[in-house]
C-alpha cells in the first residue's frame, strides 16, 4: 500500500538511483522534474482523497456482505434541518451518525441533546471547521477537537471517541492531532455531494452507489436533505438494506466508557 511513509522511501531511492546514474551517464535536470512532479501529485491525491488511507487509516465501510449500512451527517447541527432530518429518521425508525461541528453544538446544545435521546450518535468534527483547518499546527488541531469534544460532552454527557476530518482531507499534522486526543477517524465509501448537486442528481447518485457495509455522507444543514431523505430512506429499506448505527457496522464503540 502507498501511504506517505512508503512513497518518502521510494521518492528517496528513486532519488539516489538518478544521482548515481549521472555519475556514469549523463542525466537532465527532466529525470529530477519527473520524479519531483510525481512525489507531489501523490501526495496531493493522498491529502485529499480521506478514501486512501495515505497517512493514517480512516474507517471507511463495514462487511461487505452484508446488506448493512450507516448513514451519517455532517456539519450540523442545523437549527432547522437537523430537526426535520430527526423527524424523518424517527418516522423510518433509522438510527443514524451526525458529525457536529463544536461551534454550532455550543449554539443548538439542545438539537446534539435531542438527537442523542433519540438514539444517534455524536460525532467530532472540529471546532471551527475552518477553510484553513488543514494548515493549522499540530497543536491547534488538537486544541479544536478537545474544544469540540469537551462540547459534545456538555451537551449529552458523553465523550465522543468518533472524528471526521473537515473535507475529508488528511495531513500528517492531523495525524498527530488524533494521536494526541486518541479519536477513531470516519471517512465514507458513498459520498452524495449533496451540498453541489441538484436533489435529484444525488438521490440517482445514492441508488447508484450504496453497496453492503457503505457509509454514506450527507450534510443537515441544506434544505434538500429533506427531499433526499424522503426518497432515499424508503428506497434503502424497498432494496433489502438495513440501516444500522456505525457502531454496529464498524464494531467500535462511539463514546469513551469510562
Ligand atoms: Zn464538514
Amino acid at each position: 500500500m502507498l501511504n506517505y511513509r512508503n512513497l518518502n522511501i521510494l521518492f528517496f531511492i528513486a532519488l539516489l538511483a538518478i544521482i548515481i546514474t549521472s555519475n556514469y551517464y549523463e542525466v537532465g535536470i527532466l529525470a529530477y522534474l519527473i520524479l519531483i512532479a510525481f512525489y507531489l501529485l501523490i501526495i496531493v491525491i493522498g491529502t485529499f482523497s480521506i478514501r486512501t488511507n495515505f497517512y493514517f487509516t480512516s474507517l471507511h465501510s463495514g462487511d461487505s456482505n452484508k446488506k448493512e449500512i450507516a448513514i451519517t451527517f455532517d456539519d450540523g447541527p442545523h437549527p432547522i434541518f437537523t430537526q426535520e432530518v430527526l423527524k424523518l429518521l424517527d418516522e423510518h425508525q433509522t438510527k443514524a451518525t451526525f458529525f457536529c461541528i463544536g461551534e454550532h453544538i455550543n449554539k443548538y446544545s439542545n438539537i446534539v441533546r435531542t438527537a442523542h435521546e433519540h438514539g444517534h450518535i455524536i460525532g467530532n468534527h472540529s471546532y471551527s471547521h475552518s477553510h484553513f483547518f488543514d494548515l493549522f499546527s499540530s497543536v491547534k488541531m488538537t486544541h479544536e477537537l478537545n474544544q469540540t469534544r469537551n462540547s459534545i460532552y456538555h451537551a449529552i454527557g458523553k465523550m465522543p471517541n468518533l472524528f471526521r476530518p473537515p473535507f475529508g482531507v488528511t495531513n500528517p499534522l492531523l495525524k498527530i492531532a488524533l494521536n494526541n486526543t486518541q479519536l477513531i477517524s470516519i471517512g465514507w465509501s458513498v459520498r452524495s455531494f449533496d451540498t453541489n448537486k441538484h436533489t435529484k442528481k444525488v438521490i440517482s447518485r445514492l441508488k447508484r452507489k450504496t453497496h453492503p457495509g457503505a457509509i454514506i455522507l450527507l450534510h443537515d444543514t441544506k434544505e434538500k436533505i429533506i427531499p433526499i431523505l424522503i426518497e432515499f430512506l424508503p428506497w434503502l429499506k424497498k432494496n433489502g438494506y438495513h440501516v444500522v448505527s456505525i457502531e454496529e457496522l464498524l464494531h467500535i464503540e462511539a463514546y469513551e466508557t469510562i
